[in-house]
């Protein structure tokens, strides 16, 4: 059983799991992709090597753990965190600790072996999009759970350690302390201005247009003005709205959009370079909130993270966002690309 436990200074849970050093590694160096998928446990046909689907989208004749799936949701087999046992909070001394439960799901984005997100179609995309608003809408019907995160983590310097397209989703009994910085900066601008600082970025970028990347009606891709990363990009929706899983079936076919430009993007610019992205949303137990406004954070991995940046939380980013952004939009331009 995974621990939760507190750092004493600054408050920071972190997560002892102990069984997730023995997690496969597939990786043969990021020079020779492995495209065949042999022995690969997330291709159609080898649902058996997994745990049991918790979801998934699939032909109306099909059985849950067979082929004919879009998109497939399994638990995590070396989960970060585990679904049984209670909350009880116990102290250690000075310290403070708690069982690791919560959720570690995998969302397997096509039954073949694809390696980016970008070679799914555009449906499947939206596919993918949809499955993660259907799980955030399960798991917080769970009274323990008060926060999910979806990721993704492409490339083994991003962390990935299958190459098979697929996502994640940590549902965790507390709010993980970045989302929680986020919300308590953006409730002081609130409180200040009595405005979605969020909203007001939206607005500021599509006019100065400098750092905008891509945008549809519904959404927009932008480098951020303190960008920690080069290449760095954020997509947000347009209109105001705090928590993910309150989307519409609209609004992700734009998502899926966006997103997919912005990854054709990213690989094009940096020849397919590990990336992560992460979704953050508002915390399960609270109502729709005007300060807080969801969005995906992509994060190409290009630079170590290194002890000036460890040692001080500031981070020295050699590449513009300006320029960046300027590089993502003209990435698609060329005669032929389909945007
Ligand atoms: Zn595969
Ligand atoms: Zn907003
Ligand atoms: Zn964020």
């Amino acid at each position: 059983m995974p621990d939760l436990r507190k750092d004493p200074i600054v408050g920071r849970w972190v997560i002892i799991a102990h069984e997730r050093a023995k997690r496969p590694h597939d990786f043969k160096g990021e020079a020779q992709a492995q495209r065949s998928g042999d022995g690969c446990p997330f291709c159609e046909g080898h649902e058996a090597e997994t745990p049991g689907e918790v979801a998934a989208y699939r032909e109306d004749d099909s059985a849950p753990n067979g082929p004919g799936w879009s998109v497939r949701v399994i638990p995590n087999r070396f989960p970060a965190l585990k679904m049984e046992g209670s909350l009880e909070k116990r102290g250690d001394g000075i310290y403070d600790t708690m069982a690791g439960v919560g959720a570690h799901e995998v969302i397997v984005e096509s039954p073949r072996h694809h390696i980016s997100m970008t070679e799914l179609d555009i449906d499947t995309i939206r596919e993918v999009l949809w499955i993660y608003r259907d799980r955030l809408v399960d798991l917080k019907q769970d009274p323990r759970f008060l926060h999910g995160i979806l990721f993704k983590n492409v490339g083994s310097a991003a962390g990935a350690s299958l190459e098979h397209t697929h996502s994640q989703l940590i549902v965790t009994p507390i709010v993980p302390v970045s989302v929680w910085e986020e919300m308590t900066g953006a409730l002081e601008f609130y409180n200040y201005r009595g405005r979605c600082i969020y909203c007001d970025m939206i607005r500021q970028e599509t006019e100065t247009k400098s750092r905008i990347v891509c945008r549809t009606d519904l959404f927009t891709a932008f480098c951020p003005y303190a960008s920690r990363f080069p290449y760095e990009m954020w997509i947000l929706p347009n209109a105001h709205s705090s928590h993910y899983e309150n989307i519409a079936k609209a609004s992700v076919e734009d998502l899926g959009t966006v997103l997919s430009q912005a990854l054709r993007r990213l690989e094009n610019v940096l020849d397919r370079p590990a990336y992560n992205y992460i979704v953050h949303t508002a915390p399960f137990d609270h109502q729709e909130q005007p300060h807080y406004h969801w969005h995906i954070e992509i994060i190409p991995r290009l630079t170590k993270i290194a002890g000036f940046e460890w040692g001080s939380g500031f981070y020295i980013n050699p590449v513009p966002p300006e320029d960046a952004a300027r590089q993502l939009r003209e990435a698609l331009e060329s005669p032929g690309s389909n945007p």
